[in-house]
């Protein structure tokens, strides 16, 4: 088959272009498998230039995508993103990690690719962090904690939410852990919204970094690391987290939804982003134990950081905590739209164009604001 009618039956049949295309060549640096930039432009059909000594364009007229050389700060259509491992440079070419083509790029960049999208999300799970005698991260200065506003932006987006037609199940609704053990407070709630067939998963967090640090803010959301993959912050820590390892050796539930999870995680971080002007640091990865067993995608959101007095300030206002409620609702909007964009109606899928993004344009071109 032809490469244009290959993609053409990607297009209307939902086939996953990247396993029915031959596979790119892969060089094997370490542990880790890697494929070259130029092959990458070239299969998902990207010019590709370097912008600078250190950085690599892959653009089109939707899309941009700036690669670090030797780095995991990757920037797409204007967000901070994590790759799951460093760039490397090799011969003159850059070359990035498989994984992060396959599990980052494609779902950002070309998600018709990614395989069959589920189903639009009827049933919504919300998961205001911590409560009860679990205070998560806390200001003392301000006397704020974190479990009195997860809840109270749980609450606010239900609201939203039940008013657009969706069905909200709630892991808690009151200042209560869902369980009073701690080991399994985690995992059962990732469990509840499988028991409540949720068809998306939003836990909603509020960050802090350990003292003496007061000056880290920012906004940033966390989808589940693919398997292999470490978490975004543990490189800092030297800790390897990746699966598989001697705690979990069999594939996590939640990295059947690797692609919709970034999806997912983009459109959110996008939508916070532009509400609450706050700062990008970056869409990453980690192993949240309260995503691990997900049966549906799922999200991590850390809005804002009650560690910083400027931002705990913010938080502290019902008109900001609602504003953040908006933006996930929002971003879940854009989710469901996107899912659509991706399920065509055959005639119509068969008079586009091939291979061409399906991300909202509009979207993609509006890089979010950041703070002066
Ligand atoms: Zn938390």
């Amino acid at each position: 088959m032809s490469r244009a009618l290959l993609r053409l039956a990607c297009v209307l049949f939902g086939a996953s272009c990247a396993q029915a295309a031959s596979p790119l060549a892969v060089l094997r640096m370490g542990r880790v498998d890697y494929v070259r930039a130029t092959d990458v432009a070239e299969r998902l059909n990207l010019r590709l230039r370097w912008i600078s000594a250190h950085q690599l364009e892959m653009a089109d007229s939707a899309h941009r995508v700036e690669l670090p050389s030797e780095g995991r700060a990757a920037t797409i259509d204007g967000m901070v993103v994590y790759l799951g491992n460093p760039t490397a440079t090799r011969g003159g070419g850059l070359f990035l990690s498989k994984v992060d083509y396959e599990r980052r790029l494609i779902p950002l960049v070309r998600p018709q690719l990614g395989g069959p999208p589920p189903a639009r999300p009827r049933i919504i799970a919300l998961d205001p962090g911590h409560g009860g005698s679990d205070h998560g991260t806390e200001n003392p200065r301000l006397h704020m904690m974190e479990k009195t506003f997860t809840i109270d932006v749980g609450l606010r987006l239900r609201k939203l939410l039940e008013s657009e037609g969706y069905q909200v199940v709630m892991t808690r609704t009151g200042d209560s852990r869902f369980s009073n053990y701690p080991l399994v407070d985690l995992p059962m709630r990732s469990q509840f919204a499988n028991l409540k067939h949720a068809d998306l998963f939003i836990s909603i967090h509020f960050n802090a970094t350990p003292p003496p640090d007061k000056r880290t803010r920012g906004t940033e959301v966390f989808s589940f690391a693919p398997r292999s993959q470490r978490s975004s912050d543990s490189w800092g820590r030297n800790e390897d987290d990746s699966e598989p390892n001697q705690q979990y050796p069999e594939p996590a539930p939640a990295n059947r939804n690797d692609t919709w999870n970034v999806v997912l995680a983009n459109v959110v971080q996008h939508e916070l982003l532009h509400t609450l002007h706050t700062e990008d640091i970056g869409e990453k990865i980690a192993h949240w134990l309260v995503l691990r067993g997900l049966n549906c995608p799922g999200i991590l959101v850390e809005s804002a950081f009650i560690s910083n007095d400027e931002e705990a300030g913010r938080v502290a206002t019902p008109a900001f905590r609602q504003q953040i409620a908006e933006a996930l609702a929002a971003g879940i909007r854009d989710y469901s739209a996107e899912l659509d964009s991706l399920r065509p109606s055959l005639p119509a899928a068969a008079s586009q164009p091939a291979a061409q993004p399906s991300v909202s344009p509009q979207r993609a071109l509006m890089p979010p604001q950041r703070p002066s």
